[in-house]
């Protein structure tokens, strides 16, 4: 069937322009438009947006960002193979679709958006997190996007929308908690992809807060996190014990049992402990 585009089905695509999957780059296409367009429309309304998508292989999703109504799509892909497929779609969408054949740990592509900005992807898995975490620590809050709609790894998307008393509750759940309202709106089978990889996936929605939930200073908060979480199964006294001195009476102070470990404290006790550790 024809797609509403007018450009060839991805297997042709791919088969047309010799994009063979590379396991180094991440690369697990969705072919599939019907799903392209349902994980766009996850964005919500982009009519008025600028998208930032990291990763768009041979374009399913760029179609459907674009089918969608974006105003406009940045592009950042690092395999060149990619690139005539990505011009094809770039002349179907005039004026729509920019592509920058970069590396995205190693630009900065937000600086070429106009806001209201949001950030799309079915991201690499080699380093998806790394770009989440940069994403969620700009050099000020509110950051220049309003939403990240992100393709991960399950297991990775349940450590983003973690609650306190689980395993997959840690550094990542609290950054993104602090920062954002998180939730996973869409899974998928690894059928879904071709090749399929070996696990399961799934699409987040992470929303920007006007401002972090909850009062601390994200380098205070950021230390005590990583001490508590870097050692996981000791009590807190033990984990934070470097972290500053009468530790103990400052966990009192913002109502933490020494004796709890890292995996049961809310974010909201991290933050108190936070501010009390600012006041000295
Ligand atoms: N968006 C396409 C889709 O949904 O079918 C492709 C997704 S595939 C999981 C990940 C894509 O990211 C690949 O096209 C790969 O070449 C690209 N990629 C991998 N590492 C990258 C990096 N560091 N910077 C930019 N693109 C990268």
């Amino acid at each position: 069937m024809a797609a509403l585009d007018g450009l060839p089905p991805l297997r042709e695509v791919i088969a047309t322009h010799g994009i063979a999957a590379k396991k180094n780059l991440g690369q697990n296409f969705l072919l599939d438009l019907n799903l392209t367009a349902k994980i766009a429309r996850c964005a919500g309304d982009l009519t008025k947006c600028d998208v930032l998508e990291v990763g768009p292989g041979p374009g399913g999703l760029t179609r459907s960002l674009l089918a969608e109504g974006a105003r406009r799509v940045l592009a950042v892909e690092k395999d060149a193979r990619c690139l005539p497929a990505l011009a094809e779609i770039a002349a179907a969408y005039p004026g729509r679709l920019e592509v920058i054949n970069a590396d995205a740990l190693e630009i900065d592509p937000l600086a070429h958006l106009t806001p209201p900005i949001r950030i799309v992807a079915n991201l690499p898995y080699n380093v998806g997190t790394e770009l989440l975490t940069r994403w969620l620590t700009p050099p000020a809050w509110p950051p220049v996007w309003d939403s990240l709609t992100l393709m991960f790894q399950k297991e990775v998307a349940e450590r983003i929308v973690a609650q306190p008393g689980s395993k997959a509750y840690g550094r990542l759940a609290l950054l993104a908690q602090w920062l954002t309202d998180a939730r996973i709106v869409m899974t998928l089978p690894p059928e879904a992809f071709t090749p399929p990889p070996k696990i399961h996936s799934a699409v987040v929605h992470l929303t920007a807060l006007p401002a972090p939930r909850f009062p601390a200073d994200p380098k205070i908060l950021n230390r005590i996190v990583a001490a508590g979480f870097n050692q996981r199964r000791k009590m807190l006294r033990a984990s934070l014990k470097s972290v500053a001195p009468g530790i103990e009476a400052k966990l009192e102070a913002a109502g933490i049992a020494p004796t709890a470990r890292a995996e049961e404290i809310s974010l909201e006790a991290f933050c108190r402990l936070a501010r009390l550790l600012a006041e000295g």
